[in-house]
């Protein structure tokens, strides 16, 4: 039987943990919350620091294979790892490469991939000798997450809010869509492209709130996103699964925003939409099967379960029984037992062929699914 490793136990790494049922594997998570997601959920819950070099090692060792569920892990950690046999999925390398901002962005830069253009600032005071260059969002190089790290700059007023530290200013894109193409790469160099997913966001909270599947864009944007999805992917020149984040702006062109190395929140609906769910995928790849049938069964929408605002402590949750009542509407809860405002509790996953549906449906969820204290 196959030992599998997942750094992180987060809601991620629950839901690859769900997938795993269906194949026969040995699984084991490195968090250093015993009562993460995804704690009760594998066979081995290691407590340990994704991001100490010893923690890992000590956990990889003997593994058969390991994935990450979040690109804040000890690198060195896992080249070590991949020296003693063990298969890494993805490569330290593509990590290495997508962890920083700086070195993501000169890497799309290097291989030819349309990415909005940018500088690099290594203090507040490099960040206001750029004037001229804003409009433009400024993006920490490293430990940035979920629009932390990430602060739009509009004008010489706003550069107080910048970060001083390494990090990338870019010039602001006239977004008119975001759209998540997700893409999976075997050990044989096989590939499978998921279709795009429309990603909206909540704009004071800066997270992702809502979506839909397939995105509703022009056939000639989506194959121009999608062969720039698989350009990234060849380019890190690495199995695993890779959601790269692209912008169309107003004139319809298509920009990279971010790459993530692994399973992503773009995919959640995979698991009920599409007849090969993007955490079955990452199993295939991490157990060398064949890739998966990524199209679409029937469209869906997603939207987060975020903690409402002015509640912190243990989650409750208002509205589930109307919510369970709906047709053709899937709960997924993270069995996180403490909320506070906009912390990811879950999602709930809707399909239906009609638009219409999907975004009714979305926004009555939204409005009668609260999670207080
Ligand atoms: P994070 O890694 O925190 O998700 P992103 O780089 O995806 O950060 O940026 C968060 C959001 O900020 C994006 O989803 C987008 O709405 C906005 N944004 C980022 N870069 C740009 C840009 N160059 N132009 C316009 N908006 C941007």
């Amino acid at each position: 039987m196959q030992k599998i490793g997942i750094l992180g136990g987060g809601q991620l790494g629950r839901m690859l943990l769900q997938a795993s049922a269906n194949y026969v594997v040995e699984t084991y998570v490195l968090e250093n919350d015993e009562n993460c997601p995804a704690a009760h959920l594998c066979h081995h819950f290691v407590k340990g620091d994704i991001r100490n070099y010893d923690d890992v090692v000590n956990f990889g060792k003997g593994l058969d294979a390991i994935t990450i569920e979040i690109e804040s892990v000890n690198v060195d950690a896992l080249e070590t790892l991949e020296q003693q046999g063990v298969r890494v999925y993805p490569k330290p390398s593509a990590i290495r490469t997508i962890k920083n901002k700086i070195v993501q962005k000169e890497f799309y830069k290097s291989n030819g991939i349309p990415s909005p253009e940018f500088i690099v600032t290594n203090s507040k005071e490099e960040l206001a000798k750029q004037e001229g260059f804003l409009p433009a969002v400024h993006k920490l190089g490293e430990g940035g997450y979920d629009g932390k790290g990430v602060e739009v700059i509009r004008s010489k007023a706003d550069i107080d809010r910048g970060f001083d530290a390494p990090a990338v200013l870019e010039k602001m894109i006239e977004i008119q869509k975001e759209i998540a193409v997700i893409v999976a790469k075997s050990d044989s160099g096989d590939l499978a492209v998921f279709p795009a997913t429309e990603m909206l966001f909540d704009s004071k909270l800066n997270l992702l709130d809502f979506q839909i599947s397939p995105a509703r864009i022009g056939e000639q944007i989506l194959w121009k996103a999608e062969a720039m999805a698989q350009k990234v992917v060849e380019g890190l020149q690495s199995p695993g699964l890779f959601a790269v984040e692209l912008f169309v702006d107003r004139s319809n062109d298509v920009w990279v925003n971010e790459t993530a190395p692994r399973v992503h929140n773009s995919g959640h609906h995979t698991i009920e939409a599409n007849y090969c769910s993007q955490y079955d995928m990452l199993w295939r790849i991490m157990l060398q099967y064949p890739l998966g049938n990524t199209k679409p069964i029937i469209p869906s929408s997603i939207v987060n379960i975020l903690g409402a605002d002015g509640f912190s402590g243990e989650a409750k949750y208002e509205g589930l029984d109307e919510v369970l009542k709906m047709d053709n509407v899937f709960l997924h809860l993270y069995g996180k037992t403490h909320t506070k405002p906009g912390r990811k509790m879950g999602h709930v996953t809707i399909l239906s062929n009609e638009p219409q549906e999907l975004i009714f449906k979305a926004n009555k969820i939204k409005n009668i699914l609260k999670v207080i204290a």
